[in-house]
């Protein structure tokens, strides 16, 4: 998956935000267009068919759909975006996007009622838009992905979170995220941080109510390596390997030759070295190891 990053600008203040704070020339700042779109040729000539676009809230530009349809002339089949869903909650507005060629999105939602979710984002009345936008999504039968961001302030919500969307019929995914310590969220980590122990009862409770409700196979948990979650299956675990198969143009619209998880600083040590993963896995993130140490560290025996 190719992930193209078009903006800074959002709507939202999410306290966890990997970007960094807001100023009036990265609000302005947008991916031109003529670069997208050589972007999108290059990618695609190295084989990638599907495409994310990221930022920032994409839905704030104007040319979004202009942006999709480029996406769909260039030649990718899969063509996403990732955004917190307030203004997909316009039926008129997330009909155009899917006329455009949008086929699948990425809605941020961080709890499972409204309250904590408006109160995260900054915006009253996110939850209820976002709720709308999966209906919009549904209705146009394009499916739904659903991130939420782990942190100390909605740890405990993760299970009503998969409770309360697990039955959507668009929901084809849940992806649970450790944070990036990058961004507003180094600017709020006292408030935000967590170990990853402290994840452990509401990650196995999120997971319980996804297999009582049959959605079991839909969770996926990121940005952490095996041997800190042992009790979680490792087919449920993401971003902890080096996945060539996701290519981000970052936000200067150039890439670097990395793929997508393995640009932030990685933490390893010579433990590693007598772990069955070791070749496979890219270690901690540099931003949880500095927190936390690296005691969770464990050296996993057997594939
Ligand atoms: S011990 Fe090291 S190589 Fe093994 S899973 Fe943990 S971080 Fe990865």
């Amino acid at each position: 998956m190719l992930d193209v990053f078009l903006n800074y600008a959002c709507q939202a203040k999410c306290p966890f935000c990997y970007n960094p704070p807001l100023t009036p020339e990265l609000t302005a700042w947008k991916l031109p267009l003529d670069r997208l779109a050589h972007e999108l040729l290059e990618g695609h000539k190295k084989g990638f068919r599907g495409v994310t676009f990221s930022g920032g809230e994409v839905t704030l530009l104007a040319e979004l759909p202009t942006m999709l349809r480029l996406a769909r002339k260039a030649g990718y089949s899969s063509i996403g975006v990732i955004s917190n869903g307030i203004r997909m909650a316009e039926e008129s507005y997330t009909r155009e996007l899917a006329d455009s060629g949008l086929s699948f999105a990425c809605l941020s939602i961080h709890a499972g009622e409204p309250a904590l979710h408006d109160e995260l984002l900054g915006v009253p009345g996110a939850f209820d838009k976002a709720a709308r936008a999966l209906d919009r999504l549904e209705a146009l039968k394009i499916p739904a992905v659903l991130n939420f961001v782990i942190t100390r302030r909605n740890v405990a919500a993760m299970p009503a979170f998969i409770e309360r969307f697990a039955a959507r019929p668009g929901v084809v995914e849940f992806q649970l995220y450790f944070p990036h310590y990058e961004g507003l969220m180094t600017v709020h980590a006292d408030a935000l941080k967590l170990p990853v122990g402290d994840v452990v009862p509401a990650l196995t409770a999120a997971f319980a109510r996804a297999q009582a409700l049959g959605a079991q196979d839909k969770v996926f948990v990121y940005n952490m390596p095996p041997c800190s979650l042992p009790s979680i299956p490792r087919e449920r675990l993401r971003n902890w390997e080096e996945e060539s198969a996701s290519l981000l143009i970052d936000p200067k619209g150039v890439e670097d030759g990395r793929f997508q998880n393995e640009r932030r600083g990685r933490y390893k040590n010579e433990k590693c070295r007598s772990c069955a993963l070791d070749a496979r896995c890219l270690g901690y993130e540099n931003g949880y190891v500095e927190r936390y140490g690296d005691a969770d560290l464990r050296p996993v025996k057997g594939t």
